[in-house]
């Protein structure tokens, strides 16, 4: 029988990383992912193949597009009769998944693990290690880790297929839906909704909250649902579903909205109301793997369950569902069973949204430092002011840092407008360290980029903002 020190379960952006940072440190280490694609196997989980990449790779094609079709004219270009070949950019779309999911695979014969093909199953406990049937073989491991990630939930009694579809559907139209219903406003729903309307469809966006992205700052959210709205995104909130109806041309909603029913007729329909943890198959039960009541495995700060030698991270224990929160449980995980301090600052994950323009935050909004008794001030910048963002032709939105009135520690930072999902790393490092409003704002920016607004906003904190 092959005898590991580390088997991964799932290879995911959780799990991948996991045993590669294991190997790093000179376990032996296979990884068993069940992930096909194709009918290949394909290695990074939902990330990879069906999430964050595929979902980012044609929110910038649409973009493109809209750049092109829509928006060229501004700077001088006349471009007539831009069309989309929606099969060629759905082919570009599936090379750069292919190249990353080959990626992965590159990087376990490069680190030395063994990458196995199959269902993971946990079968028994063998005095101080475990028995996992692997692909239909067992193998042995002293020390297991779960990292079997997260599936689209669905609505209660409506299955996914045909013109239902979840995630990795609403990434393969084969055309262009002309009425797409997308329920859920969360952050697929929206960058899902984004893609398709930028491509021409009309976009119905469903959310049983009563708000725009309630976790977010107030003023971000207000501030993008405004921008989403302006770009035709037809927003419907504190609804309530009562019949989903599919035939073969397209799917019959009804719903209360303002206590009245409402029926709708869409041609596709996207749900994205949230993920739950996916276990299915992982024997959890029948070695008494313990799980919450919502399904997700139970741990404690070390990524232990109440199992010994068998650990787990990424989205199936919860938290964030965030492929880079669960990269770094991955090398935590892994410093842990070497005997290190591995451990994840979970007080600044960065939160992006890929829409245009682009949403992200990282640390407590104004409303949450208040509530933690924290003496805020805030400081806002708008792009509007900024000269790069002027050049560009985009200048909408701001960024926004709320710091402590008496230290001046940056306890958030959040920002809505162009390329925010690169200028939240600078705060993300800054909070990192603790470091001061005014850190931030004596920091040399380099002129012109969009960085200064982050700048601006650190030094209108103290109402001295430069510019404006
Ligand atoms: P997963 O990526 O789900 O990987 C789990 C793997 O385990 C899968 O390959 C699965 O097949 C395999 N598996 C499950 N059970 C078994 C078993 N018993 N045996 C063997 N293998 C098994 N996050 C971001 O940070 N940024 C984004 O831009 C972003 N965009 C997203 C867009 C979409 C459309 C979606 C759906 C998600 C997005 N996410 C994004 C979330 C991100 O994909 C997840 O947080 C991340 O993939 C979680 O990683 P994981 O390794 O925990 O799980």
């Amino acid at each position: 029988m092959d005898s590991y020190d580390v088997l991964v379960i799932g290879g995911g952006p959780a799990g991948y990383v996991a045993a590669i940072r294991a190997a790093q440190l000179g376990f032996k280490t296979a990884c068993v992912d069940a992930f096909e694609r194709n009918g290949k196997a394909s290695l990074g989980g939902t990330c990879l193949n069906v999430g964050c990449i595929p979902s980012k790779a044609l929110l910038d094609s649409s973009e493109k597009f809209e750049m092109i079709a829509r928006e060229a004219g501004e700077h001088g270009i006349q471009v007539d009769g831009a069309t989309v070949d929606l099969g060629k950019m759905l082919g570009r779309k599936e090379s750069v998944v292919d190249k990353l999911t080959g990626g992965v695979a590159y990087l376990f014969k490069k680190n030395k693990v063994t990458s196995i093909h199959g269902l993971g199953r946990l079968v028994r406990q063998d005095g101080e290690a475990w028995i996992v049937d692997a692909a239909g073989k067992e193998v042995r491991a002293k020390n297991v880790i779960v990292a079997t990630g997260s599936s689209p939930r669905a609505l209660p009694g409506v299955p996914f297929g045909g013109n239902i579809v979840d995630n990795s559907g609403a990434l393969a139209f084969e055309q262009v839906p002309a009425q797409l219903g997308v329920i859920g406003a969360g952050v697929i729903g929206v960058e899902l909704g984004s893609v398709w309307r930028r491509l021409g469809a009309q976009v119905t966006i469903l959310e049983a909250l009563p708000g725009f992205l309630l976790a977010a700052d107030e003023a971000v959210s207000k501030e993008a649902l405004k921008q989403l709205q302006k770009q035709g995104l037809d927003f419907h909130f504190g609804i309530k579903i009562t019949e989903v109806q599919q035939d073969e041309s397209g799917v019959t909603v009804t719903y209360e909205e303002k206590g009245q029913p409402v029926t709708t007729r869409f041609d596709k329909l996207i749900v994205s109301i949230g993920r739950v943890p996916h276990t299915a198959g992982l024997g959890a039960q029948e070695v008494g793997l313990q799980l919450d009541e919502r399904g997700f495995v139970k741990v404690d700060d070390h990524f232990r369950t109440n199992l010994p030698g068998i650990y787990a991270i990424g989205d199936v224990i919860g938290g964030p569902m965030l492929a880079h929160k669960a990269e770094e449980e991955g090398v935590a995980v892994a410093e842990l069973l070497a005997g290190q301090a591995g451990h994840v600052n979970y007080a600044v994950v960065p939160w992006v949204i890929y829409t245009s323009p682009e949403i992200a935050w990282a640390g407590l909004t104004e409303k949450q430092a208040r509530e933690q008794g924290h003496k805020v001030k805030t400081g806002q910048f708008p792009f509007s002011a900024n000269g790069r963002a002027l050049g560009h032709g985009d200048p909408r939105g701001f960024v926004k840092v709320v710091a402590d009135a008496d230290t001046d520690k940056i306890l958030g930072v959040h920002m809505v407008g162009p390329n925010v999902s690169e200028l939240i790393g600078e705060t993300v490092a800054l909070m990192e360290f603790g470091a001061s409003a005014e850190d931030l704002g004596r920091t040399v920016h380099a002129h012109p980029t969009l960085s200064e607004v982050v700048k601006e906003a650190a030094l209108a904190t103290d109402k001295r903002a430069l510019h404006m």
